[in-house]
């Protein structure tokens, strides 16, 4: 077979093909027999072949299949099926498990590949990633300690590395892969916190410790993700601790207002512990002005923790990398690799300017990472180990899903998919504005375009803001029950919102043009129903 003009050769052997392994059980080996066959080991190797191949042969065929990016299934009826189905009776085999979960999930799942599904943060992946992500299934390595994960642990730390050298910190930085941004922002306040803390307890040896907690603010833009406030929560600061900063019309948090917070923290006896600033909101794509709140955060000698978890991947932009610009000023900054460099769910990293600052979550367990000093002692060697950088203990190696996708596509390459979205996105944005019956909130820096239906323009002219609420959310849910496209929904000052999130670069203006043309046509068809305009449910549950 010639390989070397194909990226992605198909090798897989056909599927339940008995091929015997002449290399496969060790002399001695025994028998696999009953419950041993299912494990992956040298007996067994045509059947992890077989398996894989099964299952990436049926993803395939529901990809190829899928017309609509969602089916609009019945959540009660989808319910009922993975009811029925009786755990306790295997199947024994891996092909009637697959028929079975073709009905139960695959049938009326929602494709992110589909060029019409735009509602939150989800994008399609690409193949290196993938490939990753099944080796890390089979190789099962666990990040904690290098006895349990050897190259892993370097292949983690050169990727740390090489995300911190393209945010522009300093040689002095660390950081560590987790499972997402709303875990990664917790560890960046995790840390704030207790830098506040212990520069209190400097000043104040004597107080106890509720006390500092209670002295705490963390400031964010009023448009910020919910994470930092549940960060909060968690750290003991309760939601109260969070000060929602104004943001001016394009979205990003005025520097001016978080200057007045600040000061109003100082003479209330308040210790600002962090600012938060958002590369890239969650509903508008919005960057805060990073330079300018940095060197706020800095004068009022606040941790400057930098939420990228979307518009992080612009550190591969060849065309927007200055969009980030200050965000090398950051102590922390959170990165989500599965939403802008293509990854599957999960991927993201938290990094620190300043490696000392992880000391905070570092613990030492005699069973996993002992003391340095213990090993030393032992005369064992010390090794490279990233438990102590972590909120986790057992921890995947997601890292490989990115080096694969470095490796194989190159960073320039995942930048020119960022590109192709926020491109798109922006044609997309004068399409919206050039239509008369909508209002777009703001022109987006990243790939998101929130609106609304215009008050008294169009065919919807005749209703009062609340109603003109009611139709936007019924059109959401009513699009998304046809499943000819998944829309976002949100809320802005008060109203009603339809948000597109483009993060497929197959998703073209034309695409948008035929989203907008079906908002239009179930807004029509509600408007000429007669019954009232009540939403019962959203259609889709999830807020990232
Ligand atoms: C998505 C998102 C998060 C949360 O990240 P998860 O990976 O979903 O946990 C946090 N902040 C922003 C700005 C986001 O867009």
């Amino acid at each position: 077979m010639d390989t070397t003009h194909h990226p992605y050769p198909s090798a897989a052997p056909p599927p339940a093909a008995p091929r015997r392994e002449a290399s496969a059980a060790p002399p001695g080996a025994p028998a696999a027999t009953g419950a041993r066959e299912h494990l992956l080991d040298p007996s067994g190797l045509d059947r992890y072949r077989s398996a894989v191949a099964q299952g990436v042969e049926r993803v395939a065929r529901h990809v190829a299949a899928a017309q609509k990016p969602a089916t609009g299934a019945d959540p009660a009826a989808l319910q009922r099926a993975v009811d029925a189905v009786d755990l306790d009776a295997p199947l024994g085999e891996v092909a009637p498990a697959l028929d079975e979960l073709e009905q139960l999930y695959l049938r009326d799942a929602v494709w992110f590949h589909h060029p019409t599904y735009l509602a939150h943060l989800n994008c399609p992946v690409v193949l290196p990633a993938v490939l990753g992500e099944t080796v890390i299934a089979a190789v099962n390595s666990s990040l904690d300690t290098w006895d349990q994960s050897s190259g892993a642990t370097h292949v983690e730390r050169r990727l740390v590395r090489w995300t911190a050298d393209r945010l522009g910190l300093p040689a002095t930085a660390d950081g560590v892969f987790t499972s997402g941004g709303t875990q990664s922002n917790l560890q960046g306040l995790l840390l704030a916190r207790d830098e506040a803390c212990d520069r209190l307890r400097a000043q104040h040896p004597d107080a106890r410790l509720p006390e500092l907690l209670g002295r705490l603010r963390v400031l964010v833009s009023e448009v910020g993700h919910f994470s930092t406030t549940t960060a909060c929560r968690l750290l003991g600061l309760g939601e109260d601790a969070v000060i929602a900063v104004p943001v001016d019309d394009a979205m990003r948090m005025r520097p001016d207002a978080l200057q007045r917070a600040l000061t109003d923290c100082a003479q209330r006896g308040l210790v600002p512990a962090a600012v938060v600033a958002t590369a890239g909101t969650t509903d508008f794509g919005s960057i805060d002005p990073l330079a300018r709140v940095g060197a706020l955060a800095e004068r009022a000698g606040a941790w400057f923790h930098v939420d990228a978890a979307y518009g992080g991947g612009l550190i591969t932009s060849r065309r927007r990398r200055h969009l980030l610009d200050g965000i090398d000023r950051a102590d922390s900054v959170t990165v989500d690799f599965h939403k802008t460099f293509f990854q599957p769910v999960s991927s993201s990293v938290l990094l620190v300017r300043d490696s000392a600052s992880l000391r905070h979550v570092a613990h030492h367990a005699d069973y996993l990472n002992p003391e340095p000093e213990l090993l030393l002692d032992a005369g064992l060697p010390v090794a490279p180990d990233q438990v102590g950088k972590s909120l986790q203990t057992t921890r995947r190696f997601d890292a490989l899903k990115l080096w694969l996708t470095l490796r194989v596509m190159g960073a320039d390459a995942v930048g020119d998919l960022v590109d192709a979205v926020i491109d798109t996105a922006s044609a997309a944005h004068r399409v919206l504005a050039a239509d008369p019956r909508l209002d777009v909130v703001v022109a987006p820096e990243l790939s998101t375009l929130v609106f609304t239906f215009r008050p008294g323009a169009g065919p919807h002219a005749h209703l009062g803001p609340l109603e003109l609420d009611r139709l936007v959310r019924r059109v959401r849910a009513s699009v998304g029950n046809e499943g000819r496209a998944v829309l976002g929904g949100t809320t802005v000052r008060g109203r009603a919102h339809l948000k597109l999130t483009l993060l497929n670069p197959a998703t073209t203006v034309e695409h948008v043009r035929e989203v907008i043309a079906l908002v239009h046509e179930h807004a029509e068809r509600l408007l000429l129903e007669d019954e009232p305009l009540v939403l019962d449910e959203e259609p889709v549950g999830a807020t990232a």
